[in-house]
């Protein structure tokens, strides 16, 4: 069998930055128009901190425009409903992303139902998930566009390939399968409650994992010549006393398999803000009627 191909997301990522940017610098010279982004936070969680941080240096360095709202972890629901009202409003904010998880006291569904779904950059309001049910032009979550993407770059045509997602959560596998069927694939969901696992996973040409278990997927589950695509990050403990982030699938064993994989980290990680300036893009075009430069 050739060698497979490890699909290195940190170099794919590189390249939509690269695009984003000439798209970024052509919509403000020829369209005056600048791309916004407002990144909401609520609390201080040091995760969800260093996770803002980066999507606003990101942003800036696109040349786009970027906006940081920091919320105590004692903010109301009205409060922060009110805010992401503003900001519905806000001619400059094309793509509004409120930071999960929120505090206890506040219901995640309400705020992001508050989001107006034209700017909805992180793709999870309802209708946004409507409209990709129906294959109609929405905002796709970014984690789950990212997978696509990075399939697509591999094998461009997967019209009538057999594909299996582990995991159902709205945020990866619902999308990734409905991004999978809208290609034509022939799709399976899997979860915690299904039967078969192994045997599953042995008929996909194309094999998501989205569950959150560390090398869960062995490698004489994966059919060989298959694309695999890890979307897992389990942090386990790692000798220099720091964490190091271990995939759903057993790497080791699965690229002996594989025609193509993807690594953790550098496979799907990267993907995820690369892909929600490219929403933010598409948002801003959208909302301005002009034509969704090929990104
Ligand atoms: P989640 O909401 O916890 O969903 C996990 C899914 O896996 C559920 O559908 C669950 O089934 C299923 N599952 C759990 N244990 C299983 C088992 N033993 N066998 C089969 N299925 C099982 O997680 P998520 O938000 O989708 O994220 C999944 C993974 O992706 C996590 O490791 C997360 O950190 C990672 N992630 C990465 C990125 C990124 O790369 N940027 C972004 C988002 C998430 P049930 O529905 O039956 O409970």
């Amino acid at each position: 069998m050739p060698d497979p191909i490890i699909i290195s997301g940190k170099e794919f990522a590189a390249g939509l930055r690269g695009r984003l940017a000439g798209a970024v610098d052509t919509l403000k010279t020829e369209r005056d128009l600048t791309p916004g982004l407002a990144v909401v936070l609520v609390g201080d969680d040091p995760a969800s901190d260093i996770y803002v941080r980066s999507k606003g240096k990101a942003t800036v360095k696109l040349g786009m425009h970027s906006v940081e709202h920091r919320l105590s972890a004692e903010t109301s629901q009205a409060t922060l409903i009110g805010l992401v009202d503003e900001l519905n409003h806000d001619p400059a904010v094309h793509g509004i992303l409120v930071q999960m998880p929120l505090p206890d006291h506040i219901d995640s569904t309400a705020v992001i139902s508050a989001i107006d779904p034209d700017k909805d950059v992180d793709g999870l309001h309802p209708i946004s998930a409507g409209r990709l049910a129906q294959g109609l032009s929405g905002l796709v979550p970014c984690t789950p566009q990212g997978c696509l993407l990075l399939i697509k770059h591999v094998q461009p045509d997967l019209s009538g390939l057999r594909a299996l997602v582990i995991g159902r959560s709205i945020l990866v596998g619902k999308p990734v399968a409905q991004l999978l069927l809208n290609e034509n694939t022939t799709v399976t969901i899997a979860h915690s409650r299904t039967k078969d696992m192994p045997e599953l996973c042995r008929q996909a040409d194309i094999l998501v994992a989205a569950v959150g278990r560390a090398n869960y997927v062995r490698g004489d589950w994966v059919k060989p010549g298959a694309i695999v695509i890890d979307v897992g990050i389990n942090r386990m403990p790692g000798e220099n006393g720091k964490d190091k982030l271990i995939g759903d699938v057993c790497f080791d064993e699965a690229v002996e398999k594989a025609h193509a994989i993807t690594p953790v980290p550098g496979g799907v990680g990267p993907m995820t803000i690369a892909c929600l300036l490219r929403n933010t893009v598409i948002a801003a075009c959208r909302q301005h009627r002009i034509d969704v430069p090929d990104i």
